[in-house]
């Protein structure tokens, strides 16, 4: 695993990915805020969920967080992403989807949670996104949140789509900074832990 990893335009990258996430917190406060929802007071945690992850700027500004950690503490999140991705692999053997807490999780919170990927971020909510061949895919958020909008008269609904397409774009010009082709992303929290940063062959 490279230690160090090298991305051109990094920082500039990544501060553009801050504000991405920014405006989508914006956003989900105000979702969340008219349904009621409130994470704190939460009875249960969407952390189990089983997601993959499709970009290399999330990877790597994920792992550019990690990389400020003392080394036993990221140590310890390795481990844990370790021992997730046998369970993991257990499950998928057995046909079951994989219902495992998040390596990053620690006692029912995110330790990375200023570096947690966007769907992490968007989860929570009603939210919907426009697929570029048109169709509208429509998620109802995590089942305290469907529980939640029963009460209100008129359920909130965030529009994901302007955020996968600036995701889009910071990931093309992420990619166009490579040398190289990259290979599709297609990976679990705990893939990309365990497989260390992604590695690029690009200058600063
Ligand atoms: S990265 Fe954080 S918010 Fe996302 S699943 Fe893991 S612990 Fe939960
Ligand atoms: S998003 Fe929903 S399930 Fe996840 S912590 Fe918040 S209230 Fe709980």
């Amino acid at each position: 695993m490279s230690k160090d990893f090298k991305i051109s335009g990094r920082d500039n990258l990544f501060s553009q990915l801050e504000g991405l996430y920014a405006r989508i917190q914006e956003q989900y406060d105000l979702t969340a805020g008219s349904i009621g929802l409130d994470c704190r007071a939460c009875p249960d945690n969407c952390c189990l969920s089983y997601f993959q992850h499709h970009t290399y700027i999330e990877w790597a500004y994920l792992w550019h967080g990690l990389m400020k950690l003392p080394k036993e503490t990221r140590e310890s999140y390795l481990q844990k992403a370790r021992d997730y991705l046998v369970q993991q692999d257990r499950c998928l053997r057995e046909g079951r989807t994989p219902e495992i807490m998040c390596p990053l999780n620690v006692r029912g919170l995110c330790s990375m949670y200023g570096y947690r990927l966007m769907i992490c971020r968007l989860h929570g909510v009603p939210n919907q996104v426009k697929m570029p061949d048109g169709s509208l895919r429509k998620f109802p958020g995590c089942i305290v949140c469907q529980r939640k909008s029963r009460e209100v008269s008129r359920i909130p609904v965030l529009d994901r789509t302007p955020y996968y397409i600036r995701l889009v774009e910071l990931e093309r010009k992420l990619r166009k900074g490579s040398a190289r082709t990259l290979p599709k992303v297609d990976l679990t929290l705990a893939e990309m832990l365990v497989k260390g940063p992604p590695e690029f062959s690009i200058d600063q």
